[in-house]
């Protein structure tokens, strides 16, 4: 026990010190995002166990893909200097080494026609402006502005209105929330394509099929946790992020003003609401925010019965979000891909069952896929967002994208499929502080920095451009338009297959246009750093109570099963003991992180929308937690 209060006075500790770092750095304005430990407080690391024995794996082979050289790692510092038009760029086509042939249907992008690069200097956001302060909460993943025209057609509660969505200390008053930074954005230079609009056009025989039944659509989410794009950008060796880039719209985007943890953002990403909806405050899985608030699963079979849903994740929390829901129906297959060895290890598994299951869709079937991959946290978590293992983290991931995106063009490439194409998007859930130890949870910019990659099916026009308006709450919204079902009236972010396509722009340079983007997100202002870190001081106690309690009673079970002779007993008794203690600990100091939390603004919005109509009684289909050795 005096090891937890340690722990937790530490946290505590620490979260003032980040609390006081966080403001000072805002006060000054001029917050070095390389330098950001000031800011940290709690190791949020996704997974509990302390095992994250990482060697980089160098060389492999998957399938038909060569698999380029060891990671070079990336320098300790930020990345290379911010001179327009300073390598490293984004490659024509692949580099020497590469993973991935271009996909065939893919035109060559056509840089340089039309555009002048983004200079730095900020522009004002009339949304950011004029929102009243809730509705900037609610989509402040905008990072750049977007014009007038494509304003998300969001339509927040208004503050009258607010309920808590879980759990309901109703007598609280709700304070207001201060309002996050206005994003700023490199937009004033740029010049905004025009080759956007009616830019979707699907393959011959897709256009045929659509006489009769709607042709069948086919969408991978892929996700990495933890991933900073300018540690992307800087590593010339991540070359199946670039061949990716090459062929999508990419966005570098900020969830500043959210909480930069993996369970609320990840469920940010998976039913297009941000945390003062949803209410999710740390990585302790509740399944309470998701019958309020259905995930991508819920409204996709919720419309469509028929559609093939996937997740294939190595952090358990993601699986449950893929199950969860009040809506009967979720994620048809959910399948868990337990440690192997290390976490790149580990996501490698993933990667394998990824491709598994894009090879043996039917052309005739919808069909959503969710790939998770987590070894860029945990490298970040162990050694730092600026460390060489970090870096190789992401190369090991760039590798898996390759790999995963060689297997979408043979199954496209495949007469047996029709012409069928897939989209694609890749996104992470937030950053990484650049110095080992405590990760993210706060508001530096290093921390809110993630990104969206948009690869739509069909859409060769905006090949290689970049997006100022992308934001991490539209996937949802997009993945459900994709698939024809309406969008929730609640939800903060719009589908981008028909909205911020004025936002596009298509730089000489996208990586250092990408940079230049990154280097405009700023902290929110005093208020909301202050408040999101108190916030996520208290979230981080129940879960390091829980992870603590979890390696104490595995050591004391350890014990048990060497049947010492009472030794063992004794050791049984002890675990009993330290469990429901631990139970209750973590119990009580989470329902204070919820009530902090709502204080705070998580969870203040209720939905709108009204609930899932539940399908006949008949027709549910429980879904099978499938073990991943059965399928790997
Ligand atoms: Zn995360």
């Amino acid at each position: 026990m005096k090891n937890v209060k340690q722990m937790c006075l530490g946290v505590a500790v620490a979260g003032i010190v980040a609390g006081a770092g966080s403001t000072v750095a805002t006060a000054v304005a001029s917050a070095d995002p390389a330098a950001p430990d000031s800011t940290r407080s709690a190791d949020t690391s996704e997974n509990g166990t302390p095992d994250r024995a990482g060697s980089p794996s160098s060389t492999r082979t998957r399938g038909q893909v060569s698999r380029p050289g060891a990671a070079q790692a990336a320098k300790n510092s930020d990345r290379p200097g911010a001179s327009v038009g300073s390598t490293p760029s984004v490659p024509e086509s692949a580099a020497p080494g590469s993973a991935t042939p271009a996909r065939t249907q893919t035109s060559t992008p056509q840089r340089g026609r039309t555009v002048s690069l983004p200079d730095r200097t900020p522009a004002p956001s009339p949304d950011a402006i004029s929102a009243p302060a809730r509705d900037a909460a609610s989509a402040p993943g905008v990072t750049t502005t977007p014009p007038p025209a494509v304003r998300p057609i969001v339509t927040a509660a208004a503050p009258g209105a607010l309920l808590p969505a879980t759990p309901a200390p109703a007598p609280i008053p709700v304070p207001v929330l201060p309002v996050p930074a206005a994003p700023v954005a490199p937009a004033s230079a740029v010049t905004v394509s025009s080759s956007v609009s009616g830019s979707r056009s699907r393959s011959a025989s897709a256009v045929a099929s659509q006489i009769g039944d709607p042709p069948p659509t086919h969408v991978l989410l892929i996700g990495t946790d933890g991933t900073n794009l300018d540690k992307v950008l800087a590593n010339p060796a991540n070359v199946g992020f670039f061949d990716l880039m090459a062929e999508s719209v990419t966005g570098a985007t900020s969830i500043v003003g959210h909480t930069t943890i993996s369970g609320p953002s990840w469920t940010t990403i998976l039913t297009g609401v941000w945390d003062n909806k949803s209410g999710v405050i740390n990585n302790i899985f509740n399944p309470a925010p998701y019958d309020a608030w259905p995930t991508v699963f819920n409204l996709l079979e919720a419309h469509n019965p028929s559609i093939d849903t996937a997740v294939i994740a190595d952090w358990k929390y993601i699986n449950d979000m893929g199950a969860a829901g009040a809506y009967p129906v979720a994620a048809d297959d959910n399948i868990f891909v337990p440690f192997d060895t290390s976490w790149e290890d580990t996501d490698d598994d993933v990667t394998t069952a990824t491709i598994a299951r894009i090879t043996a869709t039917q052309a005739a079937d919808s069909s959503f896929i969710f790939s998770y991959q987590v070894a860029v946290d945990e490298a970040g978590h162990a050694y730092g967002g600026g460390s060489p293992e970090y870096a190789a983290a992401i190369v090991n991931t760039s590798e898996n994208i390759a790999a995963i995106m060689a297997a979408v063009d043979a199954w496209e490439n495949d007469p047996a499929n029709l012409g069928e194409e897939w989209t694609v998007i890749v996104t992470t859930d937030h950053g990484h502080q650049q110095s080992v130890g405590l990760g993210h949870g706060f508001q530096s910019p290093n921390e809110t920095s993630s990104f969206v990659m948009f690869d739509l099916e069909g859409d060769n026009a905006n090949n290689g451009k970049q997006n100022l308006a992308y934001s991490n709450a539209d996937i949802t919204p997009t993945i459900v338009n994709l698939f024809g079902a309406p969008p929730r009236s609640d939800f903060d972010g719009v589908s981008l297959v028909d909205n911020k396509t004025d936002s596009i722009v298509d730089p000489v340079d996208l990586s250092q246009a990408l940079n230049d983007a990154i280097d405009t997100f700023g902290y929110p202002n005093i208020g909301t750093d202050i408040a999101l870190g108190i916030r996520t001081i208290f979230g981080s106690i129940p879960y390091f109570l829980d992870g603590f309690v979890t390696t104490i009673t595995g050591q004391l079970q350890s014990i048990v099963e060497q049947d010492i002779f009472l030794v063992s007993a004794l050791a049984g008794a002890a675990e009993f003991l330290v469990q429901i203690t631990g139970d209750v600990l973590v119990f009580t100091t989470q329902a204070i992180a919820r009530v902090v939390a709502y204080l705070t603004g998580a969870g203040t919005i209720a939905p709108t929308d009204p609930p899932l109509t539940p399908p006949p009684a008949d027709s549910v289909f429980v879904p099978v937690l499938l073990p991943a050795a059965v399928l790997v």
